[in-house]
């Protein structure tokens, strides 16, 4: 098991000021059919569909500081492509690495 640690309480990033949620969603490309039902779930826009040349655009959190991990992403996905995870560090750095799918 990895050993990173969960998020138990909201809390700020020096940078950004950023308040952690406890939970974040992991999109899963492979599974995305770029239906767009998350991205127009999602209050804050930080989920979007991105073009990747491919025959579907695949959703990604392309803006994970104003990602408040409400859930409704993962929620209005009916191919399960978002979950909510608790690691939440992953995830952020996941996001911020990459800024499209890898
Ligand atoms: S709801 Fe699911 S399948 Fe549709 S774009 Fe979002 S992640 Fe992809
Ligand atoms: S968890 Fe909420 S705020 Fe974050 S991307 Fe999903 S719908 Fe948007």
């Amino acid at each position: 098991m990895s050993s990173i640690p969960e998020s138990k309480e909201a809390e700020t990033t020096p940078e950004t000021e950023h308040k952690i949620p406890k939970k974040f969603p992991w999109v899963i490309p492979f599974s995305c059919e770029g239906c767009g039902d998350c991205v127009e779930a999602c209050p804050t826009g930080s989920i979007t569909l991105v073009d990747l040349g491919k025959k579907v655009d695949k959703a990604w959190i392309t803006s994970p500081d104003t990602c408040i991990g409400c859930g409704k992403c993962a929620s209005a996905c009916v191919v399960c492509a978002v979950q909510m995870t608790e690691y939440v560090e992953k995830a952020l750095t996941r996001y911020r690495e990459h800024p499209t799918p890898e």
